[in-house]
């Protein structure tokens, strides 16, 4: 038989109780703590209120996330061992998201592919609930657990006060209140009180009850917990800085790039890392995205696993390839004209090149290079070096009636993805089109203007 805390929204209720002025441990607890192996929160996005995905600008302690995903993510970084990152991202709570100051932490997996099984740690809503019930966490939470919000009920994402009908970040933070252990509180206003009487922003901000509480389940932040203080990403490298990592076997945790299955594991692992000066760096994995790091060090306590840390991991503008240099007149026009397709990104493997302008019919090659150079090369401007790397050809093509090629990189084979001239991640490549022109005379060759990528994950 499964358990079901509720949180309701009767508000009529408690503006008739009366709570002594001072309450020492108002807060109860339902039994059971989250091992450190169930710390992620991930959300299936099937909210239908247009006002809970209302949130569309990115916050840099919450990247790659938009919409009921902040909500969510933010409404469980409150309960943190320390501030999370800076502390900012809402503003009701002034700088101070991440409250909790146990031996608590929680991983934001990002999304889930479905509402997921009771153990599965997935937020969600829900169509039918009973009469007076805004959300719900399903219990017993020793071994996961599961949230549902009301969708008879209005959900807003914020981030502002501009909420209509119930907040879901407030409602959030009070029920993974539930999933890390706690029951309903007899201190109004904790965010573990049972009603609340507005929208529910007030319950976003743990208060000084809630805090109690999570310290009783999981212990006071130990002076030796795990934690870290920054993360960086250098072109596919991230070095992470903090305390109290252990010397070797430390495990880092990543957000995966995409949806996870619900019954899947939504931590991608890397497992064996040292640590030397307070910091571990390592090589970004395949498949890690925008969202959080985490590092274990050897041990499976709350202490032994550090707080959240955001990581865009993506060197933000960087995907997009940008034109330079000029194209020379030709025989068939003022000059052949680069057209990048795609992006940059290596994991997404979609970089392509459109070349129009051209005369009809007529061989040609894209090359590339890491270098720039704008010297006069046959009818036109070479604009691509060597760069102390070398110039890479890629296939042979023939242009069509209308005077247009297409081609699309092949991340499988040499050149690009393999050798001197690999497109690996944080390189910056110069493309260029080298085509035949007979109808122009001269050198019977010329070149299009050009385009530089600088590969990012
Ligand atoms: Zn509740």
């Amino acid at each position: 038989m499964r358990n079901f805390a509720t949180f309701f929204f009767a508000s009529t209720l408690f503006a008739v109780i009366l709570w002594p002025a001072v309450e020492l441990s108002a807060y109860t607890t339902l039994g059971g703590t989250l091992p450190q192996s169930e710390r992620s929160v991930r959300l299936y996005n099937n909210f239908a209120d247009p006002t809970a995905n209302d949130n569309d600008v990115e916050h840099p302690n919450f990247p790659g996330a938009l919409g009921a995903e902040v909500a969510i993510w933010k409404a469980c970084v409150e309960w943190s061992s320390r501030l999370y990152a800076d502390g900012t991202g809402d503003p009701a709570q002034n700088g101070s998201l991440g409250s909790g100051g146990a031996n608590f932490d929680t991983f934001w997996g990002g999304n889930a592919s479905s509402v997921g099984g009771s153990n599965d740690n997935i937020m969600s809503a829900v169509t039918a609930c009973s009469s007076g019930v805004l959300a719900y966490c399903e219990t017993p939470i020793s071994n996961g657990w599961r949230i549902r919000f009301c969708e008879s009920h209005n959900w807003s994402d914020g981030p502002g006060y501009d909420v209509f009908g119930y907040c879901l970040q407030g409602v959030g933070c009070h029920e993974y209140g539930h999933a890390l252990g706690l029951g309903h509180s007899a201190s109004n206003p904790a965010t573990m009180y049972p009603t609340i009487s507005g929208s529910g922003i007030g319950q976003r901000s743990i208060y000084s009850d809630d805090i109690d509480g999570v310290q009783y389940l999981y212990g006071l932040t130990n002076s030796n917990k795990c934690e870290i203080t920054a993360a960086v990403v250098s072109g596919d490298t991230i070095t992470i800085t903090g305390n109290n990592f252990s010397s070797n076997n430390n495990e880092v945790w990543f957000t995966r790039d995409s949806t996870t299955s619900s019954g899947s594991d939504p931590r991608l692992r890397v497992q064996g890392q040292s640590s030397s000066g307070g910091s571990i760096s390592l090589t970004i994995p395949n498949g890690a995205g925008p969202g959080v790091v985490m590092v274990k060090r050897s041990g499976s306590g709350g202490d032994d696993l550090s707080n959240p840390w955001p990581s865009s991991l993506i060197e933000l503008g960087l995907c997009d390839p940008d034109i330079y240099c000029t194209a020379s007149a030709n025989s068939v026009g003022g000059g052949a004209s680069l057209v990048p397709g795609g992006s940059s990104s290596l994991s997404a493997a979609d970089l392509s090149f459109d070349c129009y302008g051209l005369p009809a019919n007529q061989y040609g090659i894209f090359y590339y290079g890491a270098g720039q150079s704008s010297s006069p090369f046959g009818n036109g401007v070479r604009c691509v070096a060597a760069g102390g790397v070398g110039t890479f050809r890629l296939p042979v093509l023939t242009s069509d009636a209308f005077g247009s090629v297409t081609y699309a990189l092949d991340f499988n084979a040499a050149p690009v993805a393999s050798g001197p001239g690999a497109l690996t991640v944080g390189s910056t490549w110069y493309f260029q089109y080298w085509y035949r022109d007979p109808a122009a005379g001269g050198a019977f060759f010329n070149l299009s203007d050009a385009a530089s990528a600088t590969i990012c994950r």
